[in-house]
């Protein structure tokens, strides 16, 4: 059984997924370079000031095979204690891709945060959690169901994606009134 992590008042424990933001394309294209898959985790205050941070990137590219690597930066050490579980999960599982490293964190109660629409497109107090990723007893399962943060849940469904179309459609219908 999987305990979600607290931390401490004022702060949150978020992360976002950088290639998946929706102007990775366009940074990308400005950079003349994609950069590598990457994972940024967080702490962070209500100013979005960061506590810490550990970059997750994914450097198959390199290696020509499945390879993830952590980045901590010397003065933000403190999240190897702050949010042990995860690393302990790292250790004992030996993710190779990024996919599964997200999984961990949303088991673990880390919030998605990243931003996969333009913000006219977001609709306040009616958010998906996980973006449609559902789980039982701490692994990914494809088909079933989920619920707005509003509290609308949804039927029975066969896919992450289907998940997000119909959260979509929610929102829709909320913004018709
Ligand atoms: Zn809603």
């Amino acid at each position: 059984m999987t305990e979600k992590l607290s931390t401490d008042p004022g702060y949150r424990l978020a992360y976002t997924v950088e290639h998946e933001h929706w102007y990775a394309k366009s940074e990308a294209r400005i950079l003349g370079k994609a950069p590598s898959p990457s994972i940024h985790i967080f702490k962070q205050d209500n100013n979005e000031q960061d506590a810490w941070m550990v970059l997750v990137e994914d450097i198959s590219a390199i290696f020509g095979s499945p390879r993830i690597q952590v980045r901590v930066l010397d003065d933000m050490f403190s999240a190897f204690v702050e949010v042990a579980p995860f690393f302990e999960a790292l250790a004992a599982e030996q993710p190779r891709d990024l996919l599964r490293v997200q999984t961990i964190l949303d088991v673990l109660g880390f919030a998605d945060e990243t931003e996969r629409q333009r913000p006219g497109a977001r609709l306040a107090g009616h958010t998906l959690p996980a973006e449609g990723r559902i789980f039982d007893q701490g692994s990914r399962i494809r088909e079933g169901a989920t619920a707005c943060s509003c509290g609308e849940p949804s039927p029975v469904l066969p896919s992450d994606n289907a998940r997000r179309e119909w959260h979509a459609e929610h929102k829709t219908e909320v913004r018709r009134g």
